[in-house]
């Protein structure tokens, strides 16, 4: 099913501003927040699909990006699905942007019961991104790759499952805040009972103190690990784009929101074909006889070989196009052309034999160079090629 475009889904227009995206999402948030449609599955749905827009579109970097290659550009969850795969879970969404509740909006009240993430709940710890470089050859640009990845990488503790806990017994609610995360302080002022939230001391936000902590992981809950990821690159790619998968990088400490898996693209220079934006270009070489003469040649493609007709009295600088040869554009059915730049190979060395022949027609008429007005000057070429 194609997604829905993200302006769409929170209905604001293209160009809209921070303020008016972050209003715009508040809106649908409240209209399609799951304590008001308690099981409504549509509203459900909803409610993922504002997020995840306004994830991105909240994000000047993913934005951009969004904007110029759409859909696939943050993309490439190993279920090849848009940003965040099969979407966010609500606990990421509340995490994420509890805070656009909070702050003394008339929301806050709306969204105080028993949720967190929001902004004096229980602190959800998260896990740094981690970037990765992939290198990809021109063919696997062209069709797109699949590549599996061994990340070294914070990942969660298995002998205690991420908790940091040794044990059951030893995991205890916080007795400072009672799992809440945060105290509540009520002093008197002028204007009546003024009530302020903060952060619990003793837990750090985290809602449980651990008595005796997993003698693997120190009770951090993560440990230095391997993982083999699987990343899907769309076809079309280019050097230095971003492609980033969510939840892909650092495990947190103590069950926490893992952060990002970043992927920088570098592209392997092809021995032959030479890239130019989605066009592939290539350099043939053909001696003056065969130009003169007309022959039939292979060339490379990135599709593999493709043979090419070089017509009698072709001149050198000469274009020939193979149509869709090139490289797809991201997230388009549309795909660049190959290139061939015909090149007159002229000899370097003779051997006696070749000399005589050669200078039998050094001064025949049809060797004197004669340009008429249906050849096209370097000028026209070059403009033929840009269009
Ligand atoms: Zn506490
Ligand atoms: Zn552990």
């Amino acid at each position: 099913m194609a997604k829905r475009d993200y302006y769409d889904i929170l209905g604001v227009a293209k160009g809209a501003d921070a303020d008016e995206i972050k209003k715009a999402y508040r809106k649908m948030a409240i209209k399609y927040h799951p304590d008001k449609n308690q099981g409504d599955k549509e509203a459900e749905e909803k409610f993922k699909e504002a997020a995840e827009a306004y994830e991105v579109l909240s994000s000047p970097e993913k934005r951009q990006r969004y904007d110029q290659f759409g859909h696939s550009a943050n993309a490439s969850s190993p279920n090849g699905g848009g940003y965040g795969g099969q979407g966010m879970n609500m606990d990421d969404i509340f995490s994420q942007f509890g805070d656009i509740f909070g702050g003394g909006s008339p929301f806050e009240g709306f969204f105080g019961g028993g949720r967190q993430g929001g902004g004096a709940g229980r602190r959800v710890a998260r896990g740094s991104n981690l970037r990765i470089k992939v290198r990809l050859t021109l063919e696997e640009i062209a069709n797109g790759a699949e590549k599996k990845i061994k990340v070294n990488k914070q990942i969660v503790c298995k002998t205690c499952d991420g908790s940091g806990a040794k044990d059951k017994a030893s995991f205890q609610t916080c007795k400072t805040c009672g799992g809440s995360g945060a105290v509540r302080r009520v002093t008197n002022t002028i204007l009546g009972q003024m009530q302020t939230t903060s952060t619990c001391p003793t837990c750090n936000g985290e809602g449980s103190t651990i008595l005796s902590k997993c003698t693997v992981c120190h009770g951090d809950g993560v440990v230095r690990g391997e993982e083999l990821i699987t990343i899907n690159v769309p076809a079309g790619v280019s050097e230095g784009m971003q492609l980033s998968m969510s939840g892909k990088g650092n495990a947190a400490p103590r069950g926490g929101v893992p952060g990002d898996l970043i992927i920088l693209i570098e592209e392997i220079p092809h021995e032959t074909l030479k890239r130019d934006g989605n066009n592939i270009i290539y350099d043939l070489h053909v001696n003056f006889v065969d130009a003169t003469l007309g022959t039939t040649v292979e060339v490379p493609t990135i599709d593999g070989k493709a043979k090419i007709k070089i017509d009698p009295g072709t001149q050198g600088g000469k274009i020939l196009r193979l149509k869709a040869k090139g490289v797809p554009e991201v997230n388009s059915y549309h795909r660049g052309d190959q290139l061939v730049h015909i090149n007159i190979w002229t000899p370097k060395a003779l051997s006696r034999e070749e000399r005589e022949l050669l200078e039998k027609l050094q001064d025949s008429p049809n060797f004197k160079p004669n340009p008429g007005k249906n050849e096209k000057s370097f000028f026209d070429r070059m403009k033929e090629y840009f269009e």
